[in-house]
């Protein structure tokens, strides 16, 4: 690492620790040269898949695109700020975890419909009507039957 004061190549490490949760590595550095000390920041780059949409066109993974989504799923719904972040760092993960270069639209889609199946049987509903534009009345019925069916389905609840 270059000296950022007089530019010499070598400079040597005084501490090393880790910051941010875990997520960063803080090291503080001296000049050899002009004995100048400085600091340093080192986090991981997490490179996510390319995108694959519909039409086979490629684009960037877009966290704020799959955030917005899921809001408007959630939209008046009684789930915290924190769950959802926690649910849009999980998808990441899930996708990142393939380790492939590139990922379907579609898949983004199934992972966003599983984390708001768990977060809010609503929310879920919502996504998935829109997602994946339910052919008639009876197929979205049916979506709504087997649901019911799980445990965790609460149809009683207050709509709003
Ligand atoms: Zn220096």
């Amino acid at each position: 690492m270059h000296c950022p004061f007089c530019g010499t190549h070598d400079t040597k490490v005084t501490d090393s620790r880790l910051v941010a949760e875990g997520d960063q590595v803080r090291r503080r550095r001296q000049c050899v040269a002009c004995g100048e000390r400085f600091t340093t920041y080192e986090t991981a780059e997490l490179v996510m898949p390319r995108v694959v949409k519909g039409d086979g066109s490629r684009e960037t993974f877009d966290e704020t695109k799959l955030r917005a989504g899921m809001l408007r799923a959630l939209e008046k719904r009684p789930v915290s700020a924190e769950s959802i972040e926690a649910a849009v760092e999980r998808i990441r993960q899930t996708l990142r975890a393939r380790g492939e270069r590139e990922i379907h639209a579609r898949d983004i889609g199934e992972e966003v419909m599983h984390a708001l199946k768990r977060l809010d049987q609503v929310a879920y509903i919502r996504f998935a009507s829109v997602y994946r534009r339910f052919q008639d009345i009876d197929e979205f019925r049916a979506e709504i039957d087997r649901l019911s069916q799980e445990p965790t389905f609460r149809p009683d609840e207050p709509r709003d």
